[in-house]
This record gives structure tokens, C-alpha cells and sequence, in this order.
């Protein structure tokens, strides 16, 4: 089982800002900007490409509140998917990085 699917099990612990039937969003453990929760489906889903089009559209407005509740919709944030070998993706489990707290610099090769 994926670290995420054992998060949503319970098996493991996660600092979470909220949850419905189906997505959580959880503190990253190693941030990387102020603000850096993760933005997961409970359904074991492997990455952006392999999405429907159904889950994607109920995970759109979850992260739109998430991104409310922690007052981000106002200063502006940055939503990142890592997906596959060269996209950076670890975690073989689909994840929206959401960032913020600061005025964020973009970044290349
Ligand atoms: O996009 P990528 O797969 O590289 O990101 C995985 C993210 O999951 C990392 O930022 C890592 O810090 C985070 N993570 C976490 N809690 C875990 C395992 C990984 O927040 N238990």
C-alpha cells in the first residue's frame, strides 16, 4: 500500500487542515514554502494523467476551499502536480502541492 493510501487509513499520521468523504489536505512533512499542504483523493489514483475527468472536477472546488480556509485566495498561491519520472513525483499517489505565505519565485532547469 502507497504512504498516502496508509495517511487515508489512518495507519500513519498527518497534520490535516481538511477533509471530506473524498480528499484530504494535509501539512507537507518537508516544506518548501511557508504555507506547503498536500491535496490527496482517498481513492488510489497514481498520478495527473491517469485522473477522470469526474474526480478532478469534485477535487477542483476541495481545493478551492482548502486554499480559502488558510486565507490564500486573497495574497495568491501556487498549485503544483509532479507527475512521473522527469515531473519530480515520489509519492505514486496523486498530489496537488498548494504553496504559499510568500511571494513565491519561479523556478527552471
Ligand atoms: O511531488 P512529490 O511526489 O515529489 O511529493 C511528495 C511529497 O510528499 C514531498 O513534498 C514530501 O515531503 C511529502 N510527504 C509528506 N508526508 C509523508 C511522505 C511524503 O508530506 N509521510
Amino acid at each position: 500500500m502507497c504512504i498516502f493510501c496508509k495517511i487515508v487509513k489512518g495507519e500513519i499520521p498527518a497534520n490535516k487542515v481538511l477533509e471530506d468523504e473524498e480528499f484530504i489536505a494535509f501539512h507537507d512533512i518537508n516544506p518548501i514554502a511557508p504555507v506547503h499542504i498536500l491535496i490527496i483523493p482517498k481513492e488510489h489514483v497514481e498520478n495527473f494523467q491517469s485522473v477522470s475527468p469526474e474526480l478532478m472536477a469534485k477535487m477542483t472546488p476541495f481545493i478551492q476551499k482548502v486554499a480559502a480556509e488558510l486565507c490564500l485566495d486573497k495574497t495568491g498561491y501556487r498549485l503544483v502536480t509532479n507527475n512521473g519520472k522527469d515531473g519530480g513525483q515520489e509519492v505514486p499517489h496523486l498530489h496537488f502541492h498548494l504553496l504559499g505565505g510568500a511571494k513565491l519565485k519561479w523556478t527552471h532547469l
